[in-house]
């Protein structure tokens, strides 16, 4: 079984003209309601893909809380882990332009309670799982309290997304860590003495972790163990919104790890599903079916 740790946010999504300076009102499109949040996104992914989920996150006890339980629930994800109460959801506010790009205000509300107790208290739902994946959606000590509540034979999955340093406690249990571009800068941090993924990956593996992916969109991603850094090819598809690719590639990468692939057979099914994600609007809506990945 696979058992996200992570953030469920409602996405009210605004198309604008032109976004409104200090002080100003601006008119804009009908409002849209989008269940996200890197937790629940990965959570949704990997149950859609046929994997056995449970999700582990806290939401409010209000009409987006409910939203979001009612599309993990849809998916197959199983709910027992969702809290419900301590603040409202969490809540993004996002504004697109016609150019297709997007400002977004982030409300972490519930996710920012999601607290290393309630990690603890979930230890069933971690004695289920051979995979645990988590995100930097949540507090950091919360992060830090699901790799002290590992089984011996779990196995850790981090995006670190959004990137901040990361404890070597932490950084010691990924297997792997997988990081975009920018995630694999913030966390190299001056230690990022090269332009070249190839030697990102390296220079991540020597920080600590077990293994590295490294993400590169259209250009497929890369993977690094003990035995050296692997290229993994892309599918070549019509992109019409990357919105969840990561948090899809990340989702059947855990899926598959836990059903004993390889990593480097992981990484090549993970960049099947971001390149079918990508050919979607939106993030949960955009996610394939095992069948829709086998398709392609
Ligand atoms: P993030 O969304 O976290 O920035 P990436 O953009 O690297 O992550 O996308 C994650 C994965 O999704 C990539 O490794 C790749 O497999 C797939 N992907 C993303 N964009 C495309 C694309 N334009 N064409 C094909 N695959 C893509």
């Amino acid at each position: 079984d696979l058992l996200v740790v992570g953030s469920a946010n409602a996405d009210l999504v605004i198309g604008v003209e032109r976004r409104p300076g200090a002080g100003e009102t601006v008119l804009g499109s009908d409002l849209a309601v989008h269940p996200g949040g890197k937790g629940a996104n990965q959570a949704v992914a990997a149950a859609r893909l046929g994997s056995r989920t449970a999700l582990l996150a806290r939401v409010g006890d209000d009409a987006y809380g409910r939203l979001l339980l009612d599309s993990q629930r849809e998916a197959g994800v199983d709910t027992v882990g969702v809290l419900v109460g301590g603040a409202p959801t969490g809540v993004a506010l996002i504004t697109v332009d016609p150019s297709g790009d997007n400002s977004i205000v982030v409300s972490p509300g519930a996710n920012g309670r999601l607290a290393p107790a309630d990690v603890r208290a979930a230890a069933c739902l971690f004695q289920a799982a051979r995979v645990v994946s988590t995100q930097l959606e949540i507090p950091l000590d919360s992060v830090v309290e699901v790799v002290r509540g590992l089984t011996p034979d779990s196995r850790f999955v981090l995006n670190p997304s959004p990137p901040q340093p990361l404890p070597p406690e932490v950084l010691a249990a990924c297997d792997p860590l997988i990081v975009n571009e920018h995630e694999a800068k913030v966390i190299l941090g001056d230690a990022c003495v090269s332009e070249r993924p190839e030697d990102w990956a390296s220079l991540l593996l020597a920080k600590g972790p077990r293994s590295v992916v490294v993400t590169l969109g259209a250009e497929g991603a890369l993977v690094a163990d003990a035995d050296g850094v692997a290229r993994v090819s892309s599918v070549k598809v019509d992109a019409v919104d990357t919105t969840g690719a990561g948090d899809a590639f990340t989702a059947a990468l855990a899926f598959r790890l836990g059903a004993g692939a390889s990593l480097a057979e992981a990484a090549a099914y993970a960049a099947r599903v971001g390149a079918a994600a990508v050919t979607k609007q939106g993030a949960q809506e955009s996610f394939p079916t095992a069948e829709e990945v086998d398709a392609l």
